[in-house]
């Protein structure tokens, strides 16, 4: 029987649109419009600096504290405007404490995870934090779908260390060869899965250009019953 491991930041929960969304009650909370730079524009370089800082997390090259302490001065920085140490922690925490209520998902996640979760056990394997995922899942209204979530403060290890696939594989009692992973990050979801002989199915964008084996590539969530 196999069993299906989802991603959850970009890959379910619509992280982009949800950031964006804080961002714009950050502004307005803070009056930052009055300091001549627009959501839009910060957003913009936010999105790349945030992505930037998480990539070289799963690298194990910068902790997370560094994201969460850095990545709004950064992304003020990069808009022309200088903040503080402090008065980047507190935009942090502000977007921390807004951000795991929102609800956008990735076009037809609830149908398809609906439809999956008739036929197989899902979970979730995220290196995110288990309160801030949960509350993201409940508020996406799919938290009923999932059987186990695993993140990186419970099992002690993040993606694309397969320690933490073995480690759900273990929770789950799934065989490697019954466990399919769905993720964003090649890196993380695809090499990591890959790497604890699972399968994985690459959920992106751009086009499929990889050309290790077992490769599998889907720019839909509705696709994923294509490789099953
Ligand atoms: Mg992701």
């Amino acid at each position: 029987m196999k069993q299906l491991f989802f991603d959850l930041d970009h890959t379910l929960w619509d992280f982009e649109q949800n950031a964006f969304d804080c961002i714009v009650e950050i502004f307005d909370l803070l009056n930052l419009h009055q300091k001549g730079i627009n959501p839009v524009e910060f957003y913009l370089a936010f999105s790349v600096i945030n992505r930037n800082l998480w990539h070289e997390l799963e690298q194990n090259l910068i902790s997370h504290e560094k994201i969460r302490n850095e990545r709004f001065k950064l992304s003020f920085a990069q808009t022309g405007l200088e903040i503080s140490s402090e008065q980047s922690i507190k935009c942090n925490q502000l977007f921390l404490d807004l951000l795991p209520s929102k609800k956008k998902l990735i076009d037809g996640c609830y149908q398809i995870l609906e439809n999956l979760s008739a036929t197989y056990r899902l979970h979730i394997i995220s290196n995110g934090y288990l309160d801030i995922q949960n509350a993201k899942l409940e508020a996406g209204g799919i938290l009923h779908f999932f059987d186990k979530i695993i993140t990186n403060d419970t099992a002690g290890m993040r993606k694309p260390d397969p320690g933490i696939f073995r480690y759900a594989l273990n929770l789950t009692d799934c065989l490697p060869q019954n466990g399919i992973m769905i993720g964003d990050s090649y890196h993380a979801d695809i090499l990591g899965a890959h790497g604890a002989g699972m399968q994985a199915i690459h959920f992106s964008h751009e086009p499929a250009i990889e050309t290790i084996p077992n490769y599998l590539h889907i720019n839909r969530l509705t696709d994923i019953k294509k490789h099953l």
